[in-house]
């Protein structure tokens, strides 16, 4: 299926503002709403059901009853990998306006969310509908007296949370939903307040692709009223988060009650660096992609760079040149390559560091707002921070990387691990054995060789230590929406 290029009117109506319930768009049962403001230029795109505690107790009413008595997860598993490999196409037949609603909403590149971000979701819907027909058990040849027949059968968990950020909204809610759907279960989605509007269209795609009602329910709302409920509701079986290592650990309080299987995708401050055999020309575009990709809004943003002493200024004149050329504007402008950061809120918490990095290091380049509109950084290099820095402990989450130096492997690797977080980390060299060794030895989740930022659906993506617990995407991702049954049957009388 190819994409065709669209005309963008950036004012036509959004068509879907209310709360996803049993597959109905329905009203708030207070009838509040709430605005969604474009990051480009502060105003308000349009106002959204704002959802309440009492709109999560109703749809995961709705998706407790698809998941206990529904088709969904009775269906043949053909029948169900059929229904989310349509959904992957209708994605792509909507990207023109899925695109649109992603840029209004979040402010990245309009091409990026088309030719990018829409066709990432649509890859994991397709990717992930073949494990519907192969979650298989094992039969298990037991040592137990007597004679048996024991196999194991993996089974969905039932009705899943999803609780998304803003970075990206489609492409994160697709991680979870694609594989939730494809073992069976249903599931309750409450995408970040920053950014709601892409999940709801997600959700009429979801009924257009023959997903039946109450499988997949959208609560718009606050972290700490919808979000809390459905972290700690006990008819939810799990929920699967991706957001700040601070709530992460407040979803965990909140799930204990029945303890629920959690799924946390948290923070990082990944480590990059380069080795002075690398191709240094690739490594600084890598490296400059790796950190300022989606205005640095993104989990696994290269914001720690860590260059060999030989080649450290070259290196980081080259990244501060190639960042004072990239060009920062409103996504629907096409020569823009990174819009605003997402909301004025993390506007002003990228801003505060930016005068925290001045204090601690200096600026190689940028460490300003740019216009008096819109919510738009300048890409930034900080450089001479301490280890103990706050701006090399602390995630920014914007586009603001912090440069320092290494004489060795030992004392790069060292630094490299010298966080609580363990979400990713790049290697630039042409030595098989040092991006071996580096690569082994690094406390990270994922790592990154000669390239950054690379993902796909069969990669498996997640964190070490406080960057969260359990995967999402390739095989391994399956554990984390199913759950094993044995069953042993004596056949010996
Ligand atoms: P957050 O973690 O607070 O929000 C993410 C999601 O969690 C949103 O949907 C939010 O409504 C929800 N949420 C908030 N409080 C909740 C609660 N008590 N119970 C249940 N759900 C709750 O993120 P934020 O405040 O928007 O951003 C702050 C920082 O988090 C960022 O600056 C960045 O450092 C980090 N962050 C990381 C990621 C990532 O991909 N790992 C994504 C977004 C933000």
């Amino acid at each position: 299926m190819t994409i065709t290029e669209p005309t963008v009117d950036v004012t036509a109506p959004i068509e879907h503002t209310k709360l996803l319930i049993d597959g109905e768009f329905v009203d708030s049962l207070d009838g509040s709403t709430f605005d969604t403001i474009n990051p480009s230029n502060g105003e308000v795109i349009t106002q959204v059901a704002l959802g309440s505690a009492a709109d999560v107790d109703r749809a995961v009413a709705a998706a407790r009853q698809a998941f206990d008595h529904g088709p969904w997860p009775r269906m043949k598993p053909s029948e169900r990998a059929a229904a989310l490999w349509r959904l992957g196409d209708l994605l792509l037949a909507d990207a023109a306006e899925m695109g649109r609603i992603e840029t209004l909403d979040q402010g990245k590149p309009y091409s990026l969310a088309t030719a990018g971000d829409v066709p990432s979701a649509a890859g994991l819907f397709h990717y992930m509908s073949g494990f519907a027909t192969k979650l298989e058990g094992s039969v298990i040849p037991i040592s137990a007296p007597g004679e048996y027949h024991t196999y194991t059968r993996r089974e969905a968990l039932g009705v899943v949370g999803l609780i998304v950020p803003w970075n990206f909204p489609l492409v994160i809610t697709s991680w979870k939903m694609a594989p939730a759907l494809a073992a069976g279960n249903t599931v309750v989605l409450k995408p970040a307040e920053a950014t709601p509007l892409s999940a709801l269209r997600l959700g009429q795609l979801c009924l257009e692709a023959g997903i039946p009602p109450g499988v997949v329910n959208v609560v718009n709302g606050y972290g700490p009223t919808v979000g809390q409920r459905l972290a700690e509701h006990p008819l939810v079986d799990k929920v699967s988060f991706t957001g700040s290592t601070a709530t992460g650990r407040r979803i965990l309080d909140a799930a204990k009650g029945n303890l629920k299987r959690v799924t946390l995708e948290l923070g990082g401050k990944s480590a990059n660096i380069i080795f002075p055999d690398a191709d240094i020309e690739a490594a600084i575009a890598g490296s400059s992609a790796g950190i300022f990709f989606n205005a640095g809004q993104a989990c696994a943003a290269a914001s720690r760079l860590y260059v060999h002493d030989d080649v450290y200024d070259e290196v980081v004149a080259g990244m501060a040149e190639k960042a004072r050329q990239i060009k920062v504007g409103d996504g629907f402008d096409p020569q823009t390559e990174i819009g605003p950061v997402a909301s004025l809120e993390h506007f002003e918490r990228v801003s505060g560091y930016l005068d925290v990095g001045k204090n601690e290091g200096e600026v190689v380049t940028g460490g300003a707002r740019i216009g008096e509109k819109g919510y738009f950084i300048e890409p930034t290099i900080f450089a001479g921070a301490a280890p103990d820095a706050r701006i090399v402990k602390e995630e920014i989450f914007g586009p603001v990387v912090v440069a320092n130096r290494f004489k060795d492997i030992e004392e790069v690797v060292a630094q490299a691990n010298d966080t609580r977080y363990g979400l990713a980390s790049g290697v630039w060299t042409k030595d098989i054995a040092t991006a071996h060794r580096t690569a082994a030895r690094l406390q990270a989740g994922t790592v990154w060789v000669n390239s950054y930022g690379v993902f796909d659906p069969s990669m498996p993506f997640g964190g070490m230590k406080e960057s969260g617990w359990g995967r999402e995407m390739g095989h391994d991702v399956m554990h984390d929406y199913t759950d094993v049954k044995t069953v042993c049957v004596r056949i010996d009388g």
